[in-house]
């Protein structure tokens, strides 16, 4: 049984305005509020961050954004930096979400400026990494995974990658509703215990969550979850309504006290 704690993350999109958020948060507040079994952080729109950290203050739920830039401020007409998102109380931040990298053009090496400004930050980056539907097919998924981890962790110390979040979110189960089944997820999360061990060492790479994200639903998640490398996930649709969100907190939790 792993040590690692399970990790559900909210990523709410371009969805909710700042008082559907508080709404929302006042009930994951009221039903998962005190539980600390599971590491749970919302990710609302940066325009939903202030109101969420006020409605979530007290809790032990987290707060976290969906995106950064790397300089801390600077001319970046519409970015927002780490430290802005710091003085709002956010403690994680997802950095190369397919949606950023297929529909805003970032790059790999991009993505890594990010990550190593979050560090900087003291912000949790969650690097999300994840092959196409094609490039499944093609039988590339692992040397996709491989290339995306491997630029996004350039320069990240070992002293800084316990910080670390990994979701491993294939491309096509996004949104979809098509999950990856047990085998094909915990393929690619062991794949990427193992480039962590040769890129940390063994101590760092067990102590670094590998969260599973693509459709993650309260009927899959156990199964999912239960899985040796799969240590929580950021969960997309599922996350828009309190009830779906509680219940994939339990299940992790549950997975947790086995
Ligand atoms: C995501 O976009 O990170 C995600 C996991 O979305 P969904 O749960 O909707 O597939």
């Amino acid at each position: 049984m792993s040590s690692r704690k399970k990790l559900i993350a909210g990523n709410w999109k371009m969805n909710k305005t700042s008082s559907d958020g508080v709404s929302l948060v006042a009930e994951l507040v009221a039903t998962i509020g005190k539980q600390s079994e599971v590491e749970v952080v919302v990710c609302p729109p940066f325009t939903a961050l202030e109101s969420a950290a006020k409605a979530l203050d007290g809790s032990t739920l987290k707060l976290g954004a969906q995106n950064m830039h790397f300089e801390a401020s600077g001319a970046f007409t519409g970015e927002v930096s780490a430290p802005m998102l710091r003085a709002l109380f956010a403690t994680h931040v997802i950095l190369g979400h397919s949606e950023r990298r297929a529909l805003f053009g970032e790059t790999d090496a991009l993505v890594n400026k990010k990550v190593l400004a979050a560090l900087k930050n003291q912000l949790r980056p969650i690097l999300c990494v994840g092959e196409t539907l094609a490039e499944r097919e093609a039988g590339s998924t692992l040397s996709v995974v491989q290339t995306q981890l491997e630029a996004g962790l350039e320069g990240v110390g070992k002293d800084q990658a316990a910080s670390m979040v990994i979701a491993y979110e294939p491309v096509w189960a996004i949104g979809t509703g098509k999950v990856a089944t047990t085998e094909q997820a915990q393929e690619v999360h062991a794949f990427i215990r193992g480039l962590l061990t040769k890129h940390f060492t063994d101590v760092v790479a067990q102590k670094i969550r590998i969260l599973y994200g693509g459709s993650m639903k309260p009927a899959n998640a156990p199964e999912l979850l239960a899985q040796k490398d799969i240590d929580g996930g950021p969960i997309g649709g599922a996350s828009l309504e309190a009830r779906s969100f509680v219940e994939l907190v339990k299940a992790a939790a549950a997975v947790a006290v086995l």
